[in-house]
């Protein structure tokens, strides 16, 4: 058994909570070692969803063969739609490297997840133009918009797709199956809105593409937030399924859909109790493996897990729930951001969270404490076995190590969780040597999934 350290040790706590904290401690650290057989499974998965269809990772074509010289210049328009916010955009390309954005953003309303979502997206769609008198008259062109669709799909053309199956927390029947470019644009015709898709792209492809506008080091567009997902610049003569004519530039970006690793097998990432009582009761049970373990929408809710858990063993807060703390999703991630971090005497923002938010009342310094070890290790969990993707990806292709390389990265985990960029970024330098580690930038690519499909409409309309 691993050694703990001090950091897991509570002060003023009963043995029997110190054995608890032990033993979730020991469920969620992880050894290099253990680490290290996750990304040899997982590069195996990678080949074997370049190689053939319906594979565990599906390894997607995205038909974008293209790379801005950052010279481009025009405005093109952009719906991003992603798992919390519909954001609908004009993307003006200034050349230089240089793009300005018009946008306005919309939360989902739930009746939008469960229901009525491209007409939602249509609705959307048109407040933005009339509110910046943009509507198309009927005598116009129609406009071209880059649509950035944060669920999996399989890509028909660089303006098709059908989807797969629904991720973090949609649930909109009929879908599945269908092409969401036609869904969208019967929609908008419904509105009577003169306005065509270009382009639909994953918003792991949408973030590369933006990036690779003002930099052209640029190679994997990942995706750290509700949910999460890799898309990269693969050479085709190692994309062994493409069908297609092989493109002029000899390479495609590929987005890996890789929170599905491990879906179904569950045999290779390090499920506690705690993970599998969330995947039961998730919309998609024993799909999303890995993103469950990773990915904004489902951190706070394993710690809830962990929470009840210890409360049911009269380890915390004297065995007292609430209302709130009984319901499933309860505790946001962004919760244990604040937790993790808190370094005040009395645990002050913890205190808040359990007393106010979840309204449990009288918790003791002793609960704060065991509140807090359990934020940290959802979070750096989360954090180290991020960092599985991203060495099996930057390893895919060695010798792009061998100069420059630019990581470019968006989603609220890598932006906000306290410590999450850094732990990924040291934990994935234990895997690279030194030589070639040196030779990665992880930049943060904030708006980049909106910016990115306006760059794709704008190579899609110049390829035409
Ligand atoms: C989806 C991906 C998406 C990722 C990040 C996942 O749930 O399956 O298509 O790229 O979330 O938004
Ligand atoms: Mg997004």
């Amino acid at each position: 058994t691993q050694q703990l350290g001090a950091r897991y040790r509570v002060e003023g706590a009963t043995a029997a909570q110190q054995e608890a904290v032990d033993v979730l401690a020991r469920q969620f650290l992880l050894s290099d070692e253990r680490l290290g057989e996750i990304i040899k499974e997982f590069r195996r998965r990678m080949e074997a969803g370049l190689a053939s269809d319906g594979t565990m990772l599906k390894m997607v074509p995205s038909y974008v063969v293209w790379r801005p010289t950052g010279e481009e210049t025009g405005a093109y328009f952009a719906i991003d739609l992603g798992g919390t916010n519909l954001r609908v955009m004009r993307v003006t390309l200034e050349g230089n490297g240089r793009a300005t954005l018009l946008h306005q953003k919309f939360a989902l309303p739930e009746e939008a997840k469960t229901r009525t979502l491209f007409d939602f997206i249509a609705q959307c769609v048109e407040t933005f133009l009339d509110d910046h008198n943009m509507r198309p008259a009927a005598t116009d062109p129609h406009l071209s918009f880059g649509f950035t669709f944060s669920y999996p799909i399989d890509q028909t053309s660089i303006n098709s797709g059908t989807l797969i199956h629904w991720t973090k927390g949609l649930d909109v029947p009929g879908c599945v199956g269908r092409d969401v470019v036609r869904l969208l644009e019967d929609a908008l015709l419904r509105l009577g809105l003169r306005v065509k898709v270009a382009a639909v792209v994953s918003d792991t492809v949408s973030t590369l593409l933006s990036a690779a506008y003002s930099d052209p080091a640029a190679q994997i567009g990942v995706i750290f937030g509700t949910g999460t997902n890799a898309a990269y610049y693969e050479d085709v003569t190692s994309l062994a399924k493409w069908k297609g004519a092989d493109p002029a530039s000899g390479e495609m970006v590929v987005s890996m859909e890789w929170g599905a690793f491990d879906s179904h097998e569950l045999a290779t990432l390090p499920f506690t109790p705690h993970d599998i009582k969330l995947d039961r009761k998730s919309l998609n049970p024993r799909e999303q493996a890995y993103e469950k373990m990773i990915s904004g929408m489902y951190l706070g809710e394993i710690a809830r897990n962990i929470v009840l858990w210890l409360a049911d063993q009269r380890l915390l807060l004297d065995g007292r729930s609430s209302t709130i703390l009984n319901a499933m999703w309860a505790l946001d991630t962004s919760y244990l951001s604040s937790a993790a971090v808190d370094d005040s005497p009395d645990l002050s923002a913890i205190r808040q969270v359990i007393e106010k938010t979840l309204n449990v009342p009288d918790s003791t310094l002793v609960d704060r404490r065991i509140f807090k070890i359990v934020a940290i290790l959802v979070g750096e969990r989360a954090a180290r076995l991020s960092a599985v993707g991203l060495v099996a990806t930057l390893t895919k292709r060695a010798e792009m190590l061998n100069r420059p390389i630019t990581v470019a990265i968006d989603g609220s985990m890598y932006e906000h969780y306290p410590g999450f960029d850094r732990i990924m970024a040291e934990t994935a330098s234990h895997f690279i040597p030194e030589s070639q580690f040196k030779n990665i930038r992880f930049s943060l690519a904030r708006d980049g999934s909106g910016i990115g499909a306006g760059v794709i409409a704008m190579l899609a309309t110049q390829h035409q």
